[in-house]
């Protein structure tokens, strides 16, 4: 049973009891190594001990305007409540300058009373200084707004003991017992910082360190500088340990509701998540079928479905289940880098093996040994449906075990889009961030290994096709530039993997069956398009043209892996040297934005240089037909929506700070177009 589900101690717990939860701070030093880590008092305990889950009513509604605690301070500002969760008890609130944080009920105040108390501390010179520092309020400097540099400047006055605000002087015992119970609702509980976060440095400090607003200032004294804050409750923090098993009730364990304040649904929807599952196979199919044709234009009426017997092969089943164990057996060998993703929500990093280079070099090594042994590569070609429906099978039947095993994931560990509460929504987004069977990273193996390498596998049967049946003693040049640039692509991908740890599929999105599909259906059998085109549709190139098309690519491939390296190494040390130069914008949430390099062109340049790779692709099969452009079309359509889902996400989560980010870089993904 997951941490976030485990019913709660009794009162006995040392942790649990209302006396012990209230007012109570750890009196631990402040020293070097040690970062303090704020949770939001235990008033789950509190409501959970009593006895089986009987969830109490919020005590605030959405639209309210209420006293919001500011992380790592005893400040309350005044706020929105934006929605409840009720399965986590948190409020999702929205402060004056437009960040949102999940506060629990014990860090909201309400307004009025509230009022009342602040004018008569409103003489105290700590509140004066603290003040300035308000999010509220325009900063001095763009760095004062993150809250890193609020709870790192707040961290004296909150909770230490040593602080003058936690041993208050005052005669007046009432004043006293009254500021004690302010201050002590944030408890504070060190955690250790890994030499990996402290080299890494990819905590929202070393982000501050980058602002360039920062770097004419000394170094701040080191555990302030390494201050982490965190407002959510005790039970999620993996530093708390957890409640021995034998004191637990016994319970079965129920489904949780969806989160209420979970994003909003893409894809349309509900009923959009219906048609895509109906779709995306469907339009495998078609173009897969198209692909056949004499004239195999996409905009042909569908030709008939053949039998239902000809999807079925065994043989190509059990090659489908090869190639896949195949590639596992590589990914968990202890060859290559064990690499760190981002941070979890509970603060965790998970480790995942970056092999992939070395899969594509023994993969390709593989089936070089297979075809001098005799195997014929044109299989692939002569039953590119059987193992698309194949793969197919594969890819229904890991996302039915995705959707299975998600019930029982505990929530931190679930994808905040996906929890929509619908099946069939939840079932195509996925809900799991990161399912994983033991150290085996599914989605990371997924997104990575069998499709992508398999692509490469399915072009060069295609170009061994190609000469089959064309009488060709080489592929030709047309097959021959699609080839090598998806497998540059590819090689490029597997090259650098530890960059797609910083990417959307990685961080934000749950594993279902939009990924699984897209990984090891959509992937493999539609970006081949290009090369199944030309082997029944020979494209001749004149050597300008090949020329163009060439630098074309490259141009594009500089862009796309400039961008992405440079984001990858910003997300992971700020702080690196070949970023000296880089200028950033601080946000609340303690991560910055690049705003110049690749990124202060466009607000995606890795797209822009994606796009430029794709039509690169498409333009060796020429302008006969339509369907080797497909490709290209359908990415414009896909990164423009891709775009739009990040712009959604990154205003959600950085308020105002996003908002100047597009006021610095107005373009989206074309500089001065889109
Ligand atoms: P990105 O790699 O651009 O990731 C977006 C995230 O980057 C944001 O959510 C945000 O995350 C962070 N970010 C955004 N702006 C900034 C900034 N200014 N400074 C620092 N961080 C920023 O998007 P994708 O994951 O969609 O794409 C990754 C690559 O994969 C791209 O090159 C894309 O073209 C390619 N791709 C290829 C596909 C294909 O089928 N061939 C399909 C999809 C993508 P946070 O702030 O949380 O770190």
């Amino acid at each position: 049973m997951g941490e976030s589900e485990r019913p709660l101690r009794g009162s006995s717990s040392p942790r649990g009891g209302p006396g012990a939860a209230r007012g109570s701070v750890r009196p631990e030093p402040l020293h070097a190594g040690v970062v303090w880590k704020l949770s939001g008092r235990e008033a789950y305990t509190e409501s959970c001990s009593m006895g089986p889950v009987r969830m109490p009513p919020p005590r605030y509604q959405n639209g309210d305007t209420v006293m919001g605690r500011w992380p790592g301070s005893n400040l309350f500002y005044e706020v929105k409540v934006l929605s409840y969760d009720a399965q986590e008890l948190l409020y999702t609130v929205i402060y004056k300058d437009g960040t949102e944080l999940e506060l629990s009920e014990q860090d909201i105040k309400n307004a009025t009373g509230f009022r009342q108390r602040s004018r008569s501390r409103s003489r105290s010179p700590s509140r004066r200084r603290s003040r300035s520092r308000s999010p509220g309020r325009t900063p001095r400097r763009s760095s004062s707004r993150t809250a890193a540099a609020v709870a790192t400047a707040n961290m004296t006055e909150s909770a230490p003991p040593t602080s003058s605000s936690a041993a208050p002087t005052s005669s007046s015992a009432s004043r006293r017992s009254e500021r004690v119970k302010e201050v002590l609702e944030v408890r504070l509980t060190p955690v250790q910082v890994t030499r990996t976060e402290e080299k890494n440095g990819s905590n929202h400090e070393k982000s501050e360190h980058n602002d360039t607003n920062q770097k004419a200032e000394p170094k701040a004294e080191p555990e302030k500088s390494q201050s982490r804050y965190n407002l959510r409750r005790r039970k999620d923090d993996p530093a708390v340990e957890p409640a021995p098993p034998e004191e637990e009730p016994e319970e079965k364990q129920t489904e949780a509701p969806p989160p209420a304040c979970s994003p909003p649904l893409d894809f349309g929807g509900r009923i959009g998540a219906y048609l895509w599952l109906l779709f995306l196979p469907s339009w495998v199919l078609f173009v897969v079928l198209q692909v056949n044709l004499e004239d195999p234009s996409l905009t042909n009426f569908p030709p008939p479905l053949p039998p239902l017997e000809a999807f079925w092969d065994p043989q190509a089943l059990v090659l489908v289940l090869l190639w896949v164990l195949f590639q596992a057996l590589l990914y968990l060998l202890p060859v290559g880098k064990l690499s760190e993703g981002m941070p979890l929500r509970s603060g965790e990093r998970l480790k995942y093996r970056t092999n992939g280079f070395f899969a594509i070099v023994v993969s390709g090594v593989a089936v070089a040994a297979a075809v001098h042994q005799g195997v014929d590569l044109s299989y692939i070609h002569s039953h590119f449906l059987q193992l698309a429906a194949a793969s197919f099978l594969l890819s229904l039947l890991l996302s039915v075990y995705l959707y299975a095993r998600s019930r029982h994931a505990p929530t931190p560990e679930r994808a905040l889009g996906g929890n929509s509460g619908s099946l069939m929504y939840d079932f195509f987004k996925g809900r799991e961030l990161n399912p994983r069977i033991g150290t085996f990273d599914l989605k990371f193996f997924c997104e990575m290994r069998p499709g992508l390498i398999g692509w490469c596998v399915i072009n060069a049967s295609l170009a061994v096709a190609e000469m089959r049946l064309q009488g060709l003693s080489c592929p030709s040049p047309a097959m021959l530039l699609v080839n090598a640039f998806q497998l540059l692509y590819v090689v490029d991908g597997l090259w650098n993997e530890e960059a797609i740890l910083t990417t959307m599929d990685l961080m934000h999105d749950g594993f279902g069956f939009m990924l699984a599909f897209g990984d090891l259906v959509w992937v493999p059998f539609t970006y081949s398009l290009q090369a199944y085109y030309l082997v029944e549709h020979p494209h001749g190139l004149a050597p300008p043209a090949l020329l163009a098309i060439l630098t074309l690519k490259l141009l594009g491939f500089y862009i796309f892996r400039q961008s992405n390296s440079q984001k990858n190494s910003f997300r992971r040390n700020p702080a690196n040297a070949s970023l000296a130069n880089m200028k950033s914008i601080p946000t609340a949430t303690g991560k910055s934005l690049l705003v110049s390099g690749w990124w202060g062109v466009v607000r995606h340049p890795n797209y822009l240089g994606d796009l430029i790779m794709a039509l690169a692709w498409s333009l060796p099969c020429g302008f006969g037909h339509l369907l080797p452009w497909y490709y290209m079309i359908y990415f414009v359509i896909l990164l423009v929506h891709r775009d739009a889902r990040d712009t959604s996400d990154c205003r959600r989560k950085y308020g105002s700070a996003w908002d100047d980010y597009c006021r610095a870089v107005p373009y989206r993904i074309i500089p001065g177009v889109y």
